[in-house]
């Protein structure tokens, strides 16, 4: 991967974001805001930032990782997560608001969007909160767990 690669387009960025923060990144910080805007639809632990890092040529310590996330975080780039109380699980903040599945036996996460609570609105309203986006979890089994599990509760 060569410095040209890395530059961002325009589209790489929301003109929005750009406006507002005037945030110029780094190569460093480049390279792993890639990663996260080019696979949006992904959720990444820092371990997987780091190895994507070293896929990609760019090899990048996991403290400059860890960093650069916690800055994204509070620039409004990505959100985290903690799905299943162990390490924290990054996304890219620009993507359409969508609701995580999350299986409890394989820690599987699957997206689903559409899903909007009755009347959400008009709650968020009376209590005064303006939300920006938001996500919900759902916890329960994926189809290959449940069969599973059905397996050892039927046999014994
Ligand atoms: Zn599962
Ligand atoms: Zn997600």
């Amino acid at each position: 991967m060569n410095e040209s690669t890395l530059a961002l387009s325009k589209n790489d960025i929301r003109d929005d974001f750009v406006k507002k923060t005037g945030i110029k990144l780094t190569t460093r910080r480049k390279i792993i805001y890639n990663i996260l805007a080019q696979n949006s639809n992904k959720h990444f632990t820092a371990k997987d930032i780091e190895s994507m890092t070293y896929r990609l040529n760019t090899p990048t310590s996991i403290s400059t990782i860890y960093r650069t996330l916690e800055l994204f975080e509070k620039w409004g780039i990505i959100i985290r997560h903690n799905f299943n109380d162990d390490s924290a699980i990054y996304e890219y903040a620009y993507k359409e608001d969508h609701h995580h599945l999350i299986c409890k036996a394989c820690g599987k996460v699957i997206e689903i969007s559409g899903l909007v609570p009755d009347n959400l609105s008009e709650q968020l309203l009376k209590v005064g909160f303006h939300y920006i986006s938001y996500s919900l979890k759902i916890y329960g089994y994926c189809d290959q767990c449940r069969e599973h599990i059905n397996k050892i509760v039927l046999e014994g």
